[in-house]
């Protein structure tokens, strides 16, 4: 039984107190420590204004835990409706159709299978950066504060003082000796080096925000053989963008990062979700609208991902790791489609734009008729909404650590950072090993409507320029090395989504 120090102590953690009534309440009851840890997580999620803690609130909870006792077969599984439903204009009638009477509707934008590897020599090299500058610089001149733009080159020979814009790739970034930021910026002829100024605040806090290989445009004066920064431009989404709605009432639900055969892999919350699916385990309603199930990569722990793996695997072989994760899919309604991408623990190149989950590992995956193997990243059509799909290892692995303010317990902030650079892994010589072929693949060409990916383990939401995006979560506990990183993963909660109403609702399992 726990101590009033220790309750006090562990509450802490989550940043919460408590009242005398309610401290008194939990010694009383006697709450062990894992139920202690989990009415912190509860409250912290559901009322994160609340910093002390009632008696009402763990008689809430311990109610909340009882009702999961009784029925550990029969849900809940905590539901939280976000706030995210669409108006929907009222001549709208809803059809109430069961997602298996409804014909699937999938169309694919774009998919790296089977494109060229390239990255071998130097040409494949010049190839990609001229592709990704050319791309990149296409969707900054759709913007309209980027007309009036002169190529690098003129700007060396201009006699003028008055501002000029010019776009370039960002080479080089450093920090000057009087504490302002230098970077190069490079086009196809010329590269030219820019520095912010102390008399404009405003173009260091935006230098600051730069991720090297990333095309802007930068406006300036040319003083001094100088180019002295006034403001960048990102590409970004545009403001208006149109949005693709179902015309029906399907559902997509979104998971990654299963991490199948790690000795962490949360089965219990896996199967039920499959079981939720099969509507078998409550919320009905919702489970029989279900048409999509979109897999954003990690479907398995892997082999041999990163040193001394073996130790926490269950599963040490990687036929078996495939065979188990598609046993247990094989469970899922043949009327729901599912859509896989590959993540960086999956058997396939690791280099982005990855190849699908390579065949000969993965065969009982292949077999399944209802499931469907893809490239990351994927753009795709589901019932007319456009989906981009990528496990996102740049996120985590370079952008968060680039710019100032962004933190692991909120991927979705950091997936806003790549549409305004209108591309999935900008930084190219970092942590996300990147294939330079012909052709540049990572760059966001089409808009979507739904952003997802995966890879930080943490299930987040947000909002960006009418775009949903949705960092998906995982079911894999915290492992050592997480735990080492701070990196608090939210296993077993996925986000369901209504392709015509856009409301989403997350569930717990
Ligand atoms: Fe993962
Ligand atoms: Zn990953």
């Amino acid at each position: 039984m726990l101590k009033k120090e220790q309750i006090i102590v562990e509450l802490m953690n989550y940043g919460l107190c408590l009242t005398s009534k309610a401290l008194d309440y939990i010694v009383k009851v006697g709450i062990n420590n894992e139920d202690l840890e989990k009415l912190g997580k509860i409250v912290k999620e559901l009322k994160p204004e609340i910093f002390i803690i009632s008696e009402d609130t763990v008689k809430d909870f311990i109610k909340l835990e009882e009702i999961k006792g009784e029925n550990s077969n029969n849900l809940l599984l905590k539901v939280y409706e976000k706030e995210t439903q669409e108006q929907i204009s009222p001549t709208d009638t809803s059809s109430h159709l069961n997602a298996r009477e409804i014909v699937s509707d999938i169309e694919i934008i774009s998919d790296p299978s089977g494109k060229t590897m390239g990255g071998k020599d130097i040409d494949d090299f010049l190839h990609y950066f001229r592709d990704r500058f050319e791309k990149l610089s296409s969707l900054l001149k759709m913007r309209r504060d980027v007309e009036g733009y002169i190529p690098i080159k003129a700007v060396k020979n201009l006699n003028t003082k008055d501002e000029i814009k010019i776009i370039g790739m960002v080479k080089e970034k450093r920090s000057t000796k009087t504490g302002n930021i230098r970077f190069e910026l490079e086009d196809l002829e010329e590269n030219i080096q820019a520095f912010t100024t102390d008399k404009i605040p405003e173009s260091k806090k935006k230098a600051e925000r730069l991720v090297p290989d990333q095309v802007v445009c930068t406006t300036g004066r040319w003083m001094n053989n100088r180019f002295l920064v006034a403001n960048i431009t990102w590409p970004d989404l545009p403001f208006k963008n149109q949005k693709n709605r179902a015309k029906e009432e399907v559902c997509a639900a979104f998971i990654s990062d299963i991490h199948y055969g790690s000795k962490k892999f949360d089965e219990e919350a896996f199967k039920n979700f499959i079981h939720f699916l099969q509507g078998k385990n409550g919320a009905e309603k919702l489970a029989e609208r279900i048409k999509y199930l979109l897999v954003v990569g990690d479907v398995v722990d892997g082999v041999g991902i990163y040193p001394g793996q073996e130790k926490d695997l269950k599963i040490p072989d990687i036929y078996e790791q495939y065979d188990g994760i598609a046993r247990l899919l094989s469970e899922i309604p043949d009327h729901i489609q599912t859509i896989i991408i590959p993540g960086n623990h999956d058997a396939t190149r690791q280099a982005e734009p990855q190849p699908p989950i390579n065949k000969k590992f993965a065969k009982s995956l292949y077999e399944l008729p209802n499931v469907h193997l893809y490239g990351n990243p994927l753009q795709l059509k589901i019932h007319g909404v456009n989906v981009l799909m990528y496990h996102g290892r740049s996120i985590l692995d370079d952008i968060i650590g680039f710019i100032p303010g962004l933190s692991i317990d909120k991927p979705a902030e950091t997936m806003k950072e790549l549409l305004k650079c209108r591309h999935l892994a900008p930084y190219f010589g970092g942590n996300t090993p990147t294939a330079a072929g012909e052709e540049d693949m990572l760059v966001i060409q089409s808009v979507p409507d739904i952003f997802l990916t995966g890879h930080a383990h943490v299930n987040d939401f947000s909002k960006h320029r009418g775009v949903f995006l949705i960092n998906t979560g995982t079911f894999q506990k915290q492992t050592d090395y997480q735990k080492s990183q701070g990196i608090n993963p939210t296993p077993g909660k996925v986000s369901i989504i209504n392709l015509k109403t856009f409301k989403i609702t997350l569930i717990e399992f």
